[in-house]
């Protein structure tokens, strides 16, 4: 009842900051999560790292719900040692209390922990005191000699794009095509369209960031990149992270830089069930979009630690595995990607694809938030938004599968088919770190850079990732001392991404204030495949030598070498997995049936004549790999599509 009675004075108060009672709660838990040790100053308290007031500016960004929704976990947290108050528990009692509510058997309290552990880990570690006890460097290292080695038959690039270029849309403006969004499907649709001679104005509602201002703050970089400050999230048993981009560039500016191609039987599924004749027959696409990114492989000798260690376990256990792919010629290390990459060495669509647009005549606007599709007698005409309208022969909606079926449910467009905001697929991903011996210091190296690929029959794939250390909340496993202990040790810890295309799907909807929502349930069956996954990425960690592994199960902590059975021996249900995503796609399906699809194989909407998608919600399925490469390909047969149509 009080819970009930609590979250319904929240959503009405959730615009505001913290109370006092809340920001004390916080500053009583990051005490107790992030005690002072030799190595590494508290947090909040006398000369230690200031918690509330950083984390604070990450929450007023924050999506209303996503807020509302912490801020009852703080007034639940504060309650919890009943009829005491968390905040005035000694330090060791409030220890105790989380370390009780980490192992404890109900998912809702492990979660509690995990959302307010992620707030004050991101805003602690970021720290500059913190950062030299760690020797983090966040940085990117081009070798330009081998640049030009691994990719001999990259293409120019065009001009860079300047800010001045970019100003927000405002009045009314006509021209052939008007694309929303400039991510990796709207970047390369734009291109397309541009070059085929169409007069193309592209709308992106995020700012214009580069390597000379991106922020190494993670904070500030959260804010200036991400939609809803990073913090947005899939309601689900177990929740999801799941960021994405919001600048120009999309969530291209922030992602890992691999690129993969989907194997040759899901696109020949796209079109024996899908009606999507064109789908295997994409190698010359692929071949374009990888010569215009500079696709190579990481360089072997070079890609690191934490690419050696996996590639030594794999070998050793005779799995399948090499370098990946990625769009970052000639780098050599690299840490920075999901804040920008620092030198802009990662061939993001502001540095590639934009330009080359722009330098077509495709004029891009940032800062301009689309709202309304414009439709007259049954056809798109145009979009618009505060202060400008535009008009144009067709419409390409590329605003991400989040955003794209965002517009559509907000103005119940395409309802005929049902389909909008459903299907939705994210490639939930555990990460499984293992500490060892010797450092790892996986910043030395390139971030993403090997995988395994030996289970693909099993719908996974394995990739090892060094995230940066603000990022690592979730597989830095423990609280208090124990936690401290292991981020001194951070150096030491490897990374194994264990990523899933799921069976089940999950969907997009607008709540009645219109706010986004993603609801995202795993199955049993994917929770059973994703533990198996854990245990294959530990058996790599231990074969290469790793001392400890930590496999994001709730229930089971630090493990040995010889403990490993005790992964596949547990029954795992969804709610016991700490899972994150990165892969939202599918919410605005093609089919070449209008009553399995939202749009034909031609991208154009089966309800709307004029409308057109062009991004990651058109996957029918999951490409079973890195989604990017297969958007920026199918966004441009799209608008190849469209062009030949509108010449
Ligand atoms: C941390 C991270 C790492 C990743 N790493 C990889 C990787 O290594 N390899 C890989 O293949 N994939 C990776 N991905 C995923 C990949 O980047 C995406 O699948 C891809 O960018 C999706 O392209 P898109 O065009 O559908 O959407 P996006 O690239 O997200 O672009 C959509 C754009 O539309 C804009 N927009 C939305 N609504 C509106 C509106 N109403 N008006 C105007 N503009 C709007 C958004 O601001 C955004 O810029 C990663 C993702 C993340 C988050």
């Amino acid at each position: 009842m009080r819970l009930r009675r609590e979250g319904r004075s929240l959503s009405r108060r959730d615009a505001a900051g913290l109370s006092q009672r809340e920001r004390e709660t916080l500053a009583a838990f990051a005490r107790a999560l992030l005690p002072r040790t030799q190595a590494l100053p508290p947090a909040e308290q006398v000369g230690g790292v200031a918690v509330v007031k950083a984390a604070e500016l990450l929450l007023a960004q924050a999506p209303s719900r996503t807020r509302a929704l912490l801020r009852l976990t703080l007034r639940v947290l504060e309650r919890m040692p009943f009829p005491r108050r968390f905040s005035r528990l000694p330090e060791e009692r409030a220890a105790a209390l989380l370390a009780a509510m980490a192992s404890s058997r109900f998912a809702f309290r492990r979660d509690m922990l995990l959302a307010l552990k992620t707030l004050a880990y991101v805003v602690y570690t970021r720290d500059a005191r913190v950062q030299a006890t760690v020797g983090v460097r966040l940085t990117c290292v081009r070798d330009v000699m081998a640049a030009t080695a691994a990719a001999p038959q990259m293409e120019p690039l065009a001009e860079p794009l300047r800010r001045e270029q970019l100003s927000p849309a405002n009045g009314s403006v006509r021209c052939d095509v008007v694309v929303v969004g400039s991510g990796a499907g709207g970047a390369s649709a734009a291109r397309v369209l541009a070059e085929r001679g169409l007069d193309v104005v592209v709308l992106e509602r995020g700012p214009f960031h580069n390597a000379a201002d991106y922020s190494t703050d993670p904070v500030a970089a959260l804010g200036s990149l991400y939609r809803e400050a990073g913090m947005t999230f899939c309601e689900g048993r177990p929740a999801i992270p799941l960021p994405v981009g919001r600048c120009v560039g999309g969530t291209t500016v922030i992602n890992s830089g691999t690129c993969l191609r989907p194997p040759g039987a899901v696109m020949t599924r796209w079109r024996e069930r899908h009606g999507i004749e064109w789908a295997p027959d994409l190698d010359a696409e692929f071949a374009a979009v990888e010569r215009a990114l500079g696709v190579s492989p990481v360089d072997p000798l070079r890609c690191g630690r934490n690419a050696a260690l996996c590639r030594v376990g794999a070998e050793a256990l005779g799995w399948r595995n090499g370098p990946l792919r990625r769009n970052a010629p000639g780098v050599t290390c690299c840490s920075s990607c999901p804040t920008g990459c620092a030198i802009d060495a990662k061939l993001a669509m502001h540095v590639s694809e934009l330009p080359r647009a722009v330098a077509a005549s495709a004029r891009l606007c940032a800062e301009t938030n689309v709202e309304r599709v414009l439709v007259e007698r049954g056809r798109a005409v145009g979009v618009s938004g505060r202060g400008f309208e535009i008009r144009a022969d067709a419409v390409v909606l590329a605003a991400g599968a989040l955003g794209t079926p965002e517009l559509l449910l907000a103005q119940g467009l395409l309802g005929g088919s049902r389909a909008v905001g459903r299907n939705l697929r994210v490639h939930p991903v555990s990460w499984v770190g293992a500490y060892f011996e010797q450092p790892v210091r996986g910043w030395e190296g390139v971030m993403q850079s090997w995988s395994v690929d030996a289970f693909s029959d099993r719908r996974l794939f394995l990739e090892a990732t060094a995230t940066p250390v603000a990022f690592s909340s979730a597989h830095v496993g423990g609280v208090g001392a124990e936690l401290q202990a292991r981020i001194a040790r951070y150096e030491h810890l490897a990374v194994i991404g264990v990523h899933l295309s799921e069976r089940a799907s999950g969907r997009v909807t607008l709540d009645r204030r219109g706010r986004l929502r993603i609801h995202h349930h795993l199955s049993a069956n994917d929770a059973q495949t994703l533990r198996f996954g854990i245990a294959r990425a530990a058996e790599i960690h231990v074969a290469a030598g790793a001392r400890e592994v930590y496999p994001q199960l709730a229930h089971l902590g630090a493990l040995s070498g010889d403990e490993l059975d005790r992964i596949e021996r547990t029954r795992v249900r969804p709610a016991q997995l700490r899972l994150e995503a990165f892969h939202p796609m599918g919410t605005a399906r093609m089919d070449a049936d209008a009553r399995h699809g939202v749009v034909a194989a031609s991208g154009e909407a089966h309800d709307l004549p004029g409308l057109y998608v062009a991004d990651s919600s058109i996957f029918p399925t999951s490409p079973g790999v890195n989604p990017m490469l297969t958007v920026m390909v199918c966004a441009r047969r799209v608008a190849a599509q469209l062009a030949t149509r509108l010449s």
